[in-house]
């Protein structure tokens, strides 16, 4: 199938809200599914998460952690060690260097404790606006909605946002969820784009917000187009 255009325009407030409450009902005990036993390791779990499954960081960790059980041990690791632990999650070489380079940064400048703050998160090596949410909603259970690539494809496709960066995709979100359930709706929207709304193609006929959801009937009318020939 073609790529499936996104919504021209947000739905009601009203629709919005319904939307996210059937996410919520759905995924009622929504949870990351990266492992981790403390802030560290989920902060390298992330990391190492990017253009990669979580399944597959799972897989990684256990070596990594076994060999670099805190930031210290990790800040002293040799590079190309690690390389050979992460190589199957992609991007090993700038991942190896990013994960060595944030623990050497909490090793030197937070006495090995994971920051729970913001600035603080986004100034280690390797973590960006997204890893630093994740972290802080995860680890610390603090309001913060962590845009990757499915919460930005799902509430683009349920008309949430017409958002082109995850900054603004964040802002619209979390306008429309309490703060408090920040952290949660981040993983109603992961957990719905791996289930049904995946990429290319949703499992519309299965899914609960279908009814309400303005991504069906575009999909409807781009098979209408297709089957009359139109292009
Ligand atoms: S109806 Fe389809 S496009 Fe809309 S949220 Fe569900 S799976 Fe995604």
């Amino acid at each position: 199938m073609a790529k499936i255009p996104f919504p021209t325009r947000r739905v009601t407030r009203a629709r919005a809200l319904e939307e996210l409450s059937i996410l919520e009902r759905t995924y009622p005990h929504a949870v990351t599914a990266l492992d981790y036993r403390n802030p560290y390791e989920l902060l390298i779990a992330v990391i190492l998460s990017a253009q990669c499954t979580d399944a597959r960081v799972n897989l990684t960790t256990p070596a990594l952690f076994a060999k670099y059980p805190t930031p210290h041990a990790l800040a002293r690791a040799k590079q190309h060690d690690v390389e050979a632990i992460v190589k199957s999650c992609g991007f090993y070489r700038m991942k190896a260097k990013n994960i060595i380079s944030a623990a050497r940064d909490l090793d030197e400048r937070h006495d090995g404790v994971v920051p729970r703050e913001r600035e603080a998160l986004e100034a280690l090596a390797g973590v960006g606006r997204k890893t630093a949410n994740v972290v802080m909603s995860v680890a610390f259970e603090e309001a913060a909605f962590a845009v990757d690539t499915h919460v930005f494809r799902v509430a683009h496709r349920l008309g949430l946002t017409l958002g082109t960066t995850p900054r603004r995709v964040e802002e619209d979100v979390t306008k429309l969820v309490p703060e408090a359930k920040w952290r949660f709706a981040h993983h109603w929207l992961i957990l719905h784009g791996r289930a049904l709304c995946k990429a290319p193609t949703p499992l519309c006929s299965r899914c609960p917000v279908a009814e309400i959801c303005p991504t069906p009937p575009i999909i409807a009318k781009m098979n209408r187009a297709r089957a009359s020939g139109k292009r």
